[in-house]
């Protein structure tokens, strides 16, 4: 007989261990592939809880399994603990004040993210002992979210086959179902390689790299008007060639984002623009060389594993807050520009579609919307991108967000950083290990439900499978 509330009364048990593994990693901020001490942490929790942890999955140091259980179903529970440069921020602070002049922040809340799927797989983890109920569940600890894509090199060395359902979360500043897709994003660089020559003594002896990705820039600014709305493309210089205006540069790169809503889109433009990066190198008597930073496919959606997953966010419920809390909170947006304040009853109306206006306005004027959202999964698509669609490639998948942040944020702002640690934050991400556990229990006991999800995955595959575009040689870069 289940008994969701004891799963419950076993997270909450164990509540300060989950939010001073969260404290600890937001306080690390690492970036990319480089999560020595947040992997660390991680593995270090799950192994004192009893599970199997092995390090370096896919190659990749700080990427990890960590598994509980035997036989079937299997069950994935996806964690990420990545930071994001340049966004170093006091805790607390309600102004822009850094820690590390350039540092690193957990401007997406990652490290909320990582340790609130931990205590998921703990919470279930604990039912699983007590009860003996069959079944097994991996924690997977996913690098690079935000730049690299963890999950796609964990998708090509087939980590992601065999699992029968994937269940994760993200902390941000509403609470509710993921019902959206996300945009496919192929990332690659084109580098140039020219001829250094004097540019005014002897310029006919030079080839100019970074003409060449000017030219590049070009083409591909012409192509928008020829590619579907919902592309997004963009660009950076990696390398400019050098500061001297009198040397021909014989060196420049490009990094490019290709993202378009369907991955069939996103490789058809790729492959456009990589017909401009050569139409440009042959026009300036320079190299071309691609090479890939990542790639990540666009995420399904699942109806039926979405259903089960906001019946048990009901169940847990919406969090309260105290007076004090709501007054953190209120500092933050008090501080948000005009604009952005102005903002938030157009997106709450919006998110809380059949609300009557009296309850929009009500919502609206918090400073945490902790209100549970309707159910919607729209599948329509969100214009940006997720590796966690890697992994929904291969089985149906299902995710919350949970609201983390003071309303009227936005993500990769100082603001998340400011009240990653803060107590609304960890409500919010005890929150939602409580549904992730739940969710992964009806995903154990119930086979016609993962049956059913199964069906409804083969049908949104629509006869395609998950194809990694990696060269077999590639690794990921720090
Ligand atoms: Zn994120």
């Amino acid at each position: 007989m289940r008994d969701k509330g004891k799963i419950l009364g076993f997270i909450d048990a164990k509540a300060g261990v989950f939010t001073g593994l969260s404290d600890r990693i937001w306080e690390l901020a690492e970036v990319r592939f480089s999560l020595k001490g947040s992997a660390d942490a991680l593995c270090e929790t799950l192994k004192n809880e009893g599970f199997t942890v092995e390090r370096g999955a896919a190659g990749m140091a700080h990427a990890f399994t960590a598994s509980f259980g035997s036989g079937s179903p299997v069950i994935g529970i996806l964690g990420e603990y990545d930071a994001l440069p340049g966004l170093s921020q006091v805790a607390g602070a309600a102004e822009k004040k850094d820690i590390l002049p350039g540092g690193a922040g957990h401007g997406c809340g990652h490290h909320l993210l990582g340790a609130g799927s931990l205590a998921g797989a703990v919470g279930i983890k604990d039912y699983m002992k007590e009860t003996g109920l069959p079944g097994k569940i991996i924690y997977f600890g996913c690098p690079a979210e935000e730049a690299g894509s963890g999950k796609a090199f964990m998708a090509r060395a087939g980590l992601f086959t065999g699992i029968d359902g994937f269940v994760t979360w993200h902390p941000m500043t509403e609470t509710g179902i993921w019902g959206v897709s996300s945009l496919a994003n192929y990332q690659v660089y084109f580098g140039f390689t020219g001829v250094a020559s004097h540019a005014a003594a002897a310029p006919e002896y030079g080839r100019s790299a970074l003409d060449a990705a000017e030219l590049m820039n070009v083409g591909v600014n012409y192509l928008r008007e020829h590619v579907i709305q919902e592309a997004r493309i963009h660009y950076a210089y990696t390398d400019v060639g050098g500061k001297a205006p009198n040397v021909v540069q014989p060196s420049a790169e490009l990094l490019y984002y290709i993202r378009a809503p369907k991955t069939s889109q996103a490789r058809g433009i790729f492959e456009r623009i990589f017909d401009i990066a050569k139409g440009a190198a042959l026009m300036t008597g320079t190299a071309m060389k691609m090479r890939w930073d990542s790639y990540c496919a666009e995420y399904l959606v699942n109806d039926a594993l979405g259903k089960a997953m906001y019946a048990n966010l009901l169940a847990v419920g919406a969090n309260s807050y105290t007076q004090e809390e709501r007054s953190f909170a209120q500092r933050f947006v008090d501080g948000l520009p005009e604009s952005a304040r102005q903002g938030i009853p157009g997106k709450v109306a919006k998110l809380f579609q059949n609300e009557k206006p009296e309850r929009i306005a009500e919502i609206a004027g918090q400073s945490i919307i902790g209100d549970i959202m309707p159910y919607s999964m729209s599948g329509s698509v969100m214009p940006g991108s997720t590796d966690v669609g890697d992994a929904s490639w291969h089985a149906p998948a299902v995710q919350l967000f949970t609201a983390c942040f003071p309303a009227g944020t936005v993500a990769h702002s100082w603001q998340f950083v400011a009240c990653g640690c803060s107590s609304m934050a960890h409500k919010g991400m005890l929150q939602a290990g409580k549904v992730i556990a739940l969710t992964v229990l009806d995903m154990l006991e119930n086979p016609s439900l993962l049956a059913e999800a199964k069906a409804e995955h083969i049908r949104r595959l629509a006869g395609e499978t998950y194809q990694s575009p990696f060269p077999p040689e590639l690794v990921p870069e720090e």
